[in-house]
């Protein structure tokens, strides 16, 4: 007798989106597809796999993906590759190699798996889900304004407006940075002792992140820390305070977060999150920034970009934790049919429903059983209607229909009249 094998598991932080769940992601996608649609934004479809090389210069050698979160291994050539931990890197690539930027403005969307080894837990996954957006050739600040509003206009269409909040801050140019970064160098080697480890790695590699750091001993010292606002130019200051009267002007408010400085290397001028208290940690829900700077990186002539991404999985958990979505069940009709000429004229039925009815989810009963027994069934699908046939019903051409949800009588009808009924509802399903 063969022993019985041991089930495999699914890689630590790579989740399996299950049939019960599957609802809310789609609810999810249709409406940031919707949204992102009503500003006239494309879609781009993008690989999965990407040369090392590419996140390397793009999102920085010193930051947090590149020194340990990314999937790299090496293919059968010996070419080192990685499963993308972001878009933007590829999108711009992508971008450049079809030569998509020579004297043309666009604006995209792309949606996918993205893969970092972090620590797994609430809202931090090794594979997760972004929607990344991402507009070239546009200097903005009015670019800049239409991506808060477009982020904005989701967000009250998922019902979590109120929930979230934006914070807002400039980086200003890389010659603004520089100098900003001796003087915050400056600062923070006067309060060496007060460093942890990570932030001692990164006063030599990433001074700026060190802004970035939780760890609750830091924050007094950070509280007091040169800021970044105070060392820009006149151009990027007049960037930034036009995109904030914009923002005025459209009553959107925001936080100004004079130490959020993003964990990639090639952002520059206006950066933004949209975060929320309810998540505990992991309260960024969507994240990006202007990276003008990133397409000379890649090879492309000068050039101007601003796109964000938001974490599917956190938006989910924002909406799960509020309970304020009621979806539709996946089955409108369920089909009962008992007996062998049933088998044949059930299949038939639902064929021809099919074809009159676009949209209408009807699901046959596969597999037999009694009537009992598929009533249970038909009533756990969560339809709106039992169609019934059994042998007499299949002689006579006619057919059963019940209603599952409301108290009524079961009548039997023609299979005209019940295409007629079933249309007149699913018509008036789709108007409400
Ligand atoms: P964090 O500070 O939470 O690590 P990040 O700065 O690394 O975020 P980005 O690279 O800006 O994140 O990615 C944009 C968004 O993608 C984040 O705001 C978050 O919503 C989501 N995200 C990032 N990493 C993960 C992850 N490991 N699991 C789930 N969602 C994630
Ligand atoms: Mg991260």
């Amino acid at each position: 007798m063969a022993k019985q094998q041991q089930a495999i598991q699914a890689i630590r932080g790579m989740r399996d989106i299950l049939p019960d769940q599957s609802p809310y992601w789609q609810w999810l996608e249709q409406n940031a597809r919707q949204v992102l649609g009503s500003y006239g934004y494309q879609e781009i479809r993008l690989p999965i796999v990407e040369k090392t090389e590419l996140f390397k210069r793009s999102i920085g050698e010193v930051t947090d993906i590149v020194e340990k979160e990314m999937y790299t291994f090496d293919d059968r050539n010996g070419d080192s590759l990685t499963l993308r931990p972001e878009g933007t890197a590829g999108c711009l690539r992508a971008c450049l190699e079809h030569g998509l930027l020579h004297n043309q403005t666009h604006r995209l969307w792309y949606y996918g798996p993205m893969f970092r080894h972090e620590r797994p837990q609430k809202g931090r996954y090794r594979q997760f889900y972004q929607l990344g957006v991402e507009t070239y050739g546009m200097p903005g600040p009015d670019v800049d304004a239409e991506m808060i509003l477009l982020t904005d206009r989701l967000w009250k269409k998922l019902g979590i407006r109120d929930k979230v909040e934006l914070q807002l801050n400039s980086l200003g140019t890389s010659a603004e940075r520089a100098a900003y970064r001796e003087v915050l160098v400056e600062y923070f080697k006067q309060h060496v002792d007060v460093l942890d480890e990570d932030s001692l790695r990164r006063l030599e590699t990433n001074p700026l992140r060190i802004l970035d750091s939780k760890n609750p001993d830091m924050q007094f010292m950070l509280r007091d820390a040169p800021v970044l606002l105070e060392h820009l130019g006149e151009e990027s200051l007049q960037h930034f305070n036009s995109l904030k009267s914009m923002l005025d002007e459209l009553g959107i408010s925001y936080q100004l977060n004079t130490r959020l400085v993003r964990g990639l290397d090639y952002y520059g001028k206006t950066v933004f999150e949209w975060v929320t208290d309810e998540l505990g940690a992991q309260g960024t829900i969507c994240a990006g920034g202007r990276y003008d700077g990133l397409i000379e990186q890649l090879g492309g002539k000068a050039n101007h970009a601003i796109g964000f991404a938001m974490g599917m999985e956190r938006i989910l958990a924002l909406v799960e934790q509020l309970d304020t979505v009621t979806l539709e069940p996946s089955v409108d009709v369920y089909l009962i049919r008992v007996g062998a000429a049933a088998e044949t004229a059930g299949l038939l039925l639902s064929e021809q429903l099919r074809d009159q009815i676009d949209g209408l989810k009807l699901q046959v009963n596969c597999g037999g059983g009694s009537f009992k027994s598929q009533f249970k069934k038909a009533d756990k699908s969560g339809a709106a209607f039992a169609i019934i046939i059994g042998d007499d019903e299949a002689q006579r051409g006619e057919a059963a229909l019940k209603s599952l949800r409301i108290e009524q009588e079961q009548t039997t009808l023609s299979h005209a009249a019940l295409l007629e009924t079933l249309k007149t509802w699913h018509h008036n399903k789709s108007l409400a």
